[in-house]
């Protein structure tokens, strides 16, 4: 398989320039949409399982990946930006939403919270963390399994995606979101059975 580069093509800025800022001890943060654009070309194209780098994708990232990047290939699929706007936002917890749009599937990634959480966890230039790069492609395989899947029950899909992904790299001690090592934490005291309240309530079940 040619592994097209998914990076640039895909993701289009919308809204208004913005730039986010926060203070960090005496200096202030800044975050503008070219550091965003930048930052989600780097690691769309850091994530390509071809790279030898990431020989420890499961095989279902891997599979998840493909299917993307021949849907996006095919003009079915768009990654966009979302910009919050009073009139319209994502829960501040979103990184990304998906959703279908005149028959075509899309991935929003929340510009306001990617800022945030490229903040935390080592800044939104290259070279990325691991963790960064791994809270990335979960969050993608999230945002897949709901479009190439059809499933839409929330618990369903972390469950699904905290199986196939999230444990295998807990597995091998690979930095994750502390929320993701929580979610695997829950579903294993459930047994990996649903309906785990636990896990209902680390979750968000709609939008
Ligand atoms: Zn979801």
């Amino acid at each position: 398989m040619k592994w097209l580069l998914i990076a640039g093509v895909t993701i289009l800025l919308v809204g208004a320039v913005a730039v986010w800022s926060r203070r960090s001890g005496s200096s202030a943060l800044e975050v503008t949409d070219a550091d965003l654009q930048r930052a989600a070309d780097g690691l769309l194209a850091l994530v390509n399982p071809e790279l030898p780098s990431n020989a420890y994708f499961p095989e279902y990232v891997t599979d998840k990946l493909a299917w993307l990047n021949a849907e996006h290939a095919a003009g079915r699929l768009d990654v966009r930006f979302f910009h919050d706007t009073p009139e319209n936002s994502l829960p501040p917890d979103i990184v990304m939403a998906s959703m279908w749009e005149g028959g075509k599937g899309v991935i929003l990634l929340s510009k306001k919270r990617f800022a945030a959480d490229l903040l935390d966890t080592g800044g939104v230039r290259p070279p990325f963390s691991a963790r960064q790069r791994n809270d990335f492609v979960i969050s993608l395989v999230h945002e897949l399994v709901h479009l190439q899947d059809g499933v839409s029950d929330e618990r369903r899909v972390w469950a699904e995606v905290n199986a196939q992904v999230v444990r295998p790299l807990r597995a091998r001690s690979e930095p994750l979101n502390p929320r993701f090592i929580e979610v695997d934490k829950a579903l294993r005291a459930c047994q990996d059975r649903l309906p785990c309240p636990a896990l209902e309530r680390l979750v968000r079940l709609q939008m």
